[in-house]
């Protein structure tokens, strides 16, 4: 694609970042075929191709992002199916990530749309004013309905993906150490995190028992929080490169004290940011190096998992598990074998839900800022799970989880969950029932 920047505007390191992003797109339009926005709308703009030429566009011609550019760009959902899709390897994330920022920076959003981004930004990554939050919305989700007639679709959207069963006590893992089993074969660090302590403390307390159990020793470094994600989707690129910066500084210490073998996450939006820190701090002198190594060294849980020849212990049930692909973990990291060849392996009947490549409708917070194209895109996700019949559904990421647990009565569990209980951990517990129902295996 031809573009005319300046010199000038070339010499910000952002611009000409993206100006060779754009240089890379050959107006194909392979991507707009897997762009979910596309397939529901069929509006070019609301496909890669046409929000590619909306962000020339504005920063080209370096004026504040109009409402037609903001439209287009809060309904992407970042999933990166085009990314995975396009020929020509236009990284796409980098475009609108920046072009987010640019919006936050020169939009005026309606004061509704700025309470409730505000709103989100602090409650979500706050896991105490998370936990209350919950806590009320538990209280208030019969207004549900109401709140819909009134036009707060995107409140009574929050409403009806609060959990229906009170968050379990919090437990404090960040600074604590919890040793191997037997002799040590690495260390690693486990990212807590902001949203799972609160919606699935389940999930790091499986991931946790199976590696210890597996011979890892892991740390919860000491000062680590919220990775930024959130903050850095919604185009808060300050608070999302300070929170970076903290996490960074927790894990360097961590580095240059007792070592590091990985950084491991089981949420894989925040595993996705944590493979970009590199990038996103790259013209920061006194991060850019860090920030490359801890991008080095993050994994998703299952590909250090895949590392290790996980024990068969034969207490998992030979269940039929429908394991939904997270597009933070297929598009954002490439992660696509090792979740399904470790379920397979661990004595589970694994199947692919059709049209996996597309989106859920989770996408952080976008089940709640754009609640009518997430609905549509969960109910089109939920008919094709439940085409396959499964006993459950699997995923790596508690957005996605929420997502599907809210809209289908399948119990819906983290990938993690179900190798602990294949290696010896116990029964999740949405699937306690089920276990207790069917003959024992083997
Ligand atoms: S990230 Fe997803 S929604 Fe956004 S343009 Fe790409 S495919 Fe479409
Ligand atoms: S597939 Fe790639 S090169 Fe083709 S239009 Fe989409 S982004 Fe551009």
């Amino acid at each position: 694609m031809q573009t005319n920047f300046t010199l000038t505007q070339l010499l910000d390191p952002q611009v000409a970042s993206s100006e060779k992003i754009l240089r890379a797109c050959v107006h194909c339009g392979f991507c707009t075929a897997t762009c979910p926005t596309y397939v529901l709308l069929g509006d070019e703009l609301d496909s890669p191709r046409g929000r590619i030429y909306l962000i020339k566009e504005m920063l080209e011609q370096d004026k504040p992002a109009t409402r037609e550019v903001v439209k287009h760009i809060d309904r992407c959902l970042s999933c990166l199916a085009c990314m995975t899709t396009c020929p020509s390897g236009v990284n796409y994330m980098h475009l609108v990530d920046h072009a987010r920022e640019r919006v936050e920076q020169t939009y005026k959003r309606p004061l509704t749309d700025r309470f409730m981004r505000g709103l989100l930004a602090r409650v979500l990554v706050d896991p105490a004013l998370f936990r209350l939050a919950v806590v009320a919305g538990l209280i208030a989700r019969p207004l549900a309905p109401v709140l819909d007639l009134l036009g707060l679709h995107r409140m009574a959207a929050m409403l009806r993906l609060t959990p229906r069963r009170r968050p379990a006590p919090p437990v404090d893992r960040v600074g604590k150490i919890y040793p191997a089993e037997g002799t040590r074969r690495g260390r690693v660090a486990l990212l807590s995190g902001c949203i799972n302590p609160v919606m699935a403390p389940s999930t790091n307390e499986a991931a946790i028992r199976l590696l210890n159990r597996h011979g890892i020793e892991v740390v919860v470094a000491a000062g680590e929080a919220c990775c930024g994600s959130l903050a850095h989707h919604m185009g808060r690129e300050d608070e999302a490169l300070a929170r970076a910066r903290n996490n960074i500084d927790a894990w360097t210490r961590e580095f240059d004290g007792a070592g590091l073998d990985a950084i491991l996450v089981t949420v894989s939006g925040c595993g996705a940011t944590l493979k970009d820190y590199g990038f996103m701090l790259r013209n920061d002198p006194d991060y850019a190096s860090k920030a490359a190594r801890v991008s080095a060294r993050a994994r998703d849980i299952t590909e250090y998992l895949a590392t290790l020849d996980l024990r068969e212990t034969r207490t998992a049930k030979p269940l039929t598990i429908a394991y939904h692909a997270a597009c933070s973990l297929q598009h954002g990291q490439k992660v696509i074998r090792e979740p399904k060849d470790l379920l397979s392996r661990s004595g589970f009947i694994v199947k692919d839900v059709p049209e996996g490549h597309l989106c859920c409708g989770s996408a952080g917070t976008y089940n709640i800022l754009q609640p009518a194209l997430a609905e549509r895109l969960r109910a089109r996700k939920v008919a094709n799970i439940e085409r396959l019949a499964p006993d459950v559904i699997a995923a790596g990421n508690i957005g996605c989880i929420t997502q599907l647990a809210a809209g289908s009565a399948i119990p819906v569990v983290h990938t993690v969950e179900l190798l602990d209980w294949a290696t010896g951990g116990p029964v999740p517990e949405p699937l306690v029932a089920l276990a207790s129902s069917e003959p024992p295996a083997g």
